[in-house]
């Protein structure tokens, strides 16, 4: 099991940092444009000999499920680009989000954006090494865009007759919150990536692992004995770190730094 953080590539220095003092091994990184690369790429010693390893957080505005052909085979070519970069740097694996379209049609042509999601996606795993790409859970407030990704059958649907080693899932706990559904009893046999975070049940805050923010010790124990999940990120403002790697040591039997 790694444990680590989420950081914007700017932050990188201070991430690692960070990682180095409470004893981390894993960083997510936010990925938005090639150049933020760069960034990576200066720390790459301090992170190399920090044992730390890197995941990425592609841009919230990547959209699989896009009904435009031609902007659609252009994300995939961005995602493709990242990971060939990324293999200099041992990236494990790619996290997105499934996509957003306008109300309407998400509610009438949910189907057909799925498939488009199935399409990108068996188009990128053909092409991938040994790094996976992993889906996340999102939520919805409703509004003239809407995410999808926000039930498991659309997570089904994506993945339908993609057979692949190289797709998992990413459950987020705070967007669990805001929108749930059985993603545990579903998905988590091919889970890889856990964002832990907590909330209101409304408003996705980014709090610390507690009860009080949705995460009790059962579920929290139920998401570190998750079989194939190997990155444990802690989504949430710094200053909740210590409290919540707190609670995961003591359910791991393992300490990994809190000061
Ligand atoms: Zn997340």
């Amino acid at each position: 099991m790694r444990l680590g953080i989420s950081a914007l590539a700017g932050e990188i220095e201070n991430a690692v940092r960070t990682c180095v003092e409470k004893g981390l091994n894993h960083i997510e990184i936010g990925i938005d444009n090639i150049e933020d690369w760069e960034h990576v790429s200066n720390e790459v010693d301090n992170i190399v000999n920090a044992g730390i390893s890197l995941g990425v957080h592609l841009p919230m505005e990547l959209n699989p499920c896009e009904r435009v052909n031609e902007i659609r085979a252009c994300w995939e070519r961005f995602v493709l680009s990242n990971v060939q970069i990324g293999r200099q740097f041992g990236v494990r694996y790619y996290n997105m989000h499934l996509g957003y379209a306008l109300e309407r049609t998400a509610f009438c042509k949910r189907e057909v954006l799925l498939e488009n999601a199935r399409s990108f996606l068996s188009g990128i795993c053909n092409k991938l090494d040994s790094e996976t790409i992993t889906l996340e859970n999102s939520y919805s407030n409703g509004g003239d865009l809407v995410n999808l990704g926000t039930r498991t059958s659309d997570f089904d649907k994506a993945l339908e007759s993609i057979k692949s080693e190289k797709i998992g899932f990413c459950f987020d706990t705070g967007h669990n919150l805001i929108c749930e559904d059985e993603y545990l009893q579903y998905l988590g046999s091919i889970t890889r990536v856990v964002h832990l975070s907590g909330n209101d049940g409304v408003r996705d805050l980014h709090l610390g692992i507690s009860r009080e923010n949705g995460i009790g010790d059962e579920l929290l124990a139920e998401l570190l004995g998750l079989q194939r999940a190997e990155y444990y990120v802690l989504e949430m403002d710094a200053s909740y770190y210590k409290s919540s790697i707190s609670k995961i040591n003591e359910l791991v039997g393992r300490q990994f730094k809190v000061e």
